[in-house]
């Protein structure tokens, strides 16, 4: 009997808590509300501000090209002097893409690599190629042979004539306009010459003197095939002359192109031209 009445107590204790028996958990005891101005635990540590975003470094554009001197197999012995002689200049066509190679030895071309029209898209693809020093009679006192082309070859973004402009590459003013020629002496005292602009288009920019000086970049005429009468293939050939030191005094002359056409369009292509 005295057993029983321990084991009724027992189980009494064991399915009651501390504040009731009807099996409900009890609410804590959250005390009364905080007053207004009651600092309730340890106080946040302000944020920090957001850190300003840093936009990423855009990747620069660069393009397949031949180093200087790099000439078309079989079309001489190149320039590999890699002296950008007109630096920061504005490359000379106004938009990209160009494709710098040779208008002979490439497709279409008197010494072409094989059958092809000027249109191919092989002229019309990189890598870029150097052909400031390909054999030609001309005198280029910077050519290993002491002659060669004296220009750079650029074919604009489509073979179609008469729509791809052709911009200065420095502030100057036009010294002359020839059948097939533009020469521009620039304020850095280089000489740039522009040849087989569409020159019809050339003489109407240009109607009279005071039309001629121009500010870096400004439009000089469209890339076409004037050739003083007969036609070549489309293409801007691109010319630099300045001062060299020849050891006997400044000589002004005609200077490799090819290394400030990279530095330029390298520029052109990442929004700096
Ligand atoms: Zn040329």
């Amino acid at each position: 009997m005295r057993r029983a009445a321990s084991l009724a107590v027992l189980l009494l204790l064991t399915a009651c808590s501390p504040t009731g028996c009807d099996g409900t958990p009890p609410a804590p005891d959250k005390g009364p509300p905080p007053a207004p101005g009651d600092t309730v635990g340890p106080a946040e540590p302000p944020a920090e501000p957001p850190a300003p975003e840093t936009p990423p470094e855009p990747e620069p554009v660069d393009w397949p090209h031949d180093p200087p001197g790099g000439l078309a197999p079989g079309s001489g012995s190149g320039a590999t002097d890699p002296t950008v002689w007109a630096a920061g200049m504005r490359f000379p066509m106004k938009a990209g893409p160009a494709y710098a190679n040779s208008q002979v030895y490439g497709y279409g071309g008197f010494a072409a690599p094989g059958p092809g029209g000027q249109c191919d898209p092989r002229n019309y693809s990189y890598p870029w190629r150097d052909n400031f020093c390909e054999t030609r009679s001309w005198t280029n006192g910077l050519c290993p042979a002491g002659r060669g082309h004296q220009g750079q070859d650029i074919r604009p973004a489509t073979c179609v004539k008469k729509v791809h402009e052709v911009v200065a590459a420095e502030s100057g003013r036009i010294t002359s306009i020839g059948s097939y020629t533009v020469t521009l002496l620039g304020d850095s005292g280089r000489i740039y010459r522009y040849l087989h602009m569409d020159m019809p288009g050339v003489h109407a920019l240009f109607p009279d003197a005071a039309s001629r000086t121009v500010a870096r970049g400004q439009t000089l005429g469209k890339v076409s095939a004037d050739f003083g009468g007969s036609a070549t293939t489309i293409h801007l050939h691109f010319e630099i002359k300045a001062p060299v030191d020849t050891g006997s005094g400044a000589t002004v002359m005609f200077v490799p192109t090819y290394p400030s056409l990279v530095d330029s369009y390298g520029r052109l292509l990442n929004g700096a031209a």
